[in-house]
């Protein structure tokens, strides 16, 4: 083994720096290196041809190192037919915490876990972490709306099995029901015994309202203007928004379509006398909470792990069927690459998290055992954009972009959130995650992304809330978003082969950074804050010119005790530059 040859420092006040230099840091670990690894590396991979990483955001340096490392090797493994079947399975039910569903997703996928060995071995942990649950579990098992005329019945919506199109007719929480009645199409206008229709959500303002004036059920016909189609083929018109109701409620509720909203206007309209019967059946149950921890156990820090995570709940197929089985398919394509000897297991910990969003990642920081160092988000991971519209998108935590964005940046139609970025909080996470997204353009040859700044909604605020440096990879704006239409035709098995390897690339060179990382990840950093600068002022905007400027040897840092441990040691002072 070579030893650091020791230093001799001459201390001068204000410039005492007793540390090895960044060569002798990189030429420690690399040795070390050598001695706990003999599987062979990959052979590194060229510069992008033009036009195969199309991004909209800074550019990202050529090389071997880093992601690049895994990004072939998952692209290959990962199987996007089986990534699809799981999607498919998850997508049968409505998943909500401790229902049906949700237990039927956890259940397969621990079984899948099982079959790669998880939980049987020490390298490969297993943890169904079981939490107290404030509400009871509620299961859709049935829900049927009819209009009465005078020459009969018409059905507008109904559901009775688990995978329904028309299941999100209920909100969440809602509770059985079977009323019939006539109609009143605003809140001034409904007498005892109606069923009131309105076009705006149901808050649970309007449905005190209703209820006291003796509605006998409320229909709501909610969108947002995001759920808009932007195709010109009007399908939103068939969406059912994904709603829910406090837990308890006892007022019917449902949700409809704009097209049956159509229909029950123009049959009042015609006949003022028109009724509607409306029946719902739920099961309620108290039950726990189950949260699946999946976990590559690190070789040199097992201690230590970066997490990935991806929610079960929610009845959409891109949010999150897409998210849970990109997540495990990505997971499997890891365990390939390192059963077969061509990915060498971690030095850190990866541990791959299934559960109720946000809930999931508190359950992992506070019971999964480990101390997590940086998290990998994936929620609606498979998108098509063609069926969709949506883009695939890396999120970045708060840094400052988020004062403004700027060119290339622009927040989505979710919106900027309200995030004065920390400066001790600056990581080089988004860095890493970019240059993920671009050693995976590579391997599949050829991918369209985005980024911008943080925006929050899922789980990596959760860490970010907790200090630990996270990213979110995600699509949006996916018209089809929060409704009945987001189910299978909507995903697209070659866009989670992408994010699924985009994710584990970024998580693994995160688990298992070397020292020959950083100088890929320093020129790119410096491609980044070349591009903020100039767009900041280009904008006069001069005081954020200087924030990025402030926030370089920040992340520089950061990306340097990543890559060389302890032994980066403090940032070297910049060197002199001729005037
Ligand atoms: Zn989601």
């Amino acid at each position: 083994m070579r030893r650091l040859p020791l230093l001799l420092v001459l201390c001068i006040p204000g410039a005492c720096r007793n540390v090895p230099t960044e060569a002798d840091a990189v030429a420690w670990r690399e040795s070390q290196r050598a001695q706990q690894s003999s599987a062979p590396a990959p052979a590194p991979l060229a510069a992008a041809p033009s036009g195969i990483f199309k991004h909209a955001g800074p550019g990202v340096a050529p090389g071997g190192s880093g992601p690049a490392r895994f990004a072939l090797l998952a692209y290959e493994a990962f199987d996007a037919d089986r990534a699809l079947q799981l999607a498919e399975y998850v997508d049968r039910f409505w998943r909500e915490p401790g229902n049906d569903g949700y237990e039927a997703v956890i259940a397969r996928l621990q079984e899948e876990l099982r079959g790669m060995h998880f939980g049987e071995e020490p390298g490969r942990t297993l943890q169904l972490i079981e939490t107290p649950m404030s509400e009871p579990a509620w299961t859709p098992l049935s829900g049927r709306l009819a209009l009465l005329g005078k020459d009969g019945e018409r059905v507008l919506h109904a559901f009775d099995a688990p995978e329904g199109r028309d299941r999100l007719m209920l909100p969440k929480n809602a509770p059985s029901a079977k009323v019939e009645g006539r109609i009143a199409l605003s809140l001034e206008t409904l007498e005892a015994g109606r069923i009131l229709v309105v076009e705006g959500h149901a808050g649970s303002k309007l449905l005190e309202d209703a209820r006291a004036r003796g509605a006998a059920c409320v229909l709501s016909a909610s969108l947002e203007s995001f759920n808009t189609d932007k195709s010109g083929k009007e399908r939103h018109l068939d969406a059912i928004q994904y709603q829910s109701v406090r837990a308890g409620t006892q007022l019917p509720v449902g949700q409809i379509s704009r097209r049956s909203l159509q229909a029950i206007r123009d049959a009042f309209a015609a006949d003022p006398e028109v009724r509607l019967s409306f029946q719902a059946a739920v099961k309620t149950e108290p039950r726990p909470l189950h949260t699946l921890v999946a976990t590559i156990v690190g070789g040199l820090h097992p201690e230590t792990a970066v997490a990935l995570a991806a929610h079960v709940q929610e009845p959409g197929a891109c949010d999150n069927a897409s998210g849970v089985a990109t997540q495990l398919e990505a997971l499997r394509a890891l365990v390939v690459g390192i059963d077969s000897g061509r990915i060498a297991p971690p030095d850190g910990s990866l541990c791959f998290v299934w559960g109720l969003e946000m809930r999931q990642s508190s359950v992992l920081l506070e019971q999964g055992g480990r101390k997590i160092l940086a998290a990998v988000v994936g929620d609606m991971t498979g998108e098509s954009r063609e069926a969709t519209g949506a883009m695939p998108l890396l999120e970045r935590p708060p840094d400052p972009g988020s004062i403004k964005a700027l060119p290339p940046d622009e927040h989505t139609e979710w919106g900027a959130s309200e995030q004065d970025p920390k400066f001790d909080q600056a990581s080089g996470i988004a860095l890493v995650a970019r240059v993920a997204l671009h050693d995976t353009a590579l391997a599949a040859g050829g991918w369209e992304t985005k980024e911008h700044p943080f925006e929050g909604g899922s789980d990596h605020q959760v860490f970010l809330a907790a200090g630990i440096p996270a990213v979110l990879f995600w699509h949006f704006t996916d018209f089809t978003y929060h409704t009945s239409l987001d189910r299978m035709e909507m995903l697209d098995a070659s866009e989670m082969r992408r994010c699924g390897t985009a994710m584990i690339s970024c998580a693994m060179a995160l688990a298992d950074a070397h020292p020959s990382d950083l100088e890929r990840y320093l020129s790119s950093l410096r491609l980044e804050v070349r591009l903020r600068v100039d767009a900041a002022k280009q904008a006069g905007e001069e005081a954020l010119a200087k924030r990025w400027a402030e926030w370089e040897p920040l992340e520089r840092q950061w990306l340097r005790r990543l890559c060389l441990g302890e032994k980066a040691g403090a940032l070297p002072a910049p060197t002199p530059t001729k005037k």
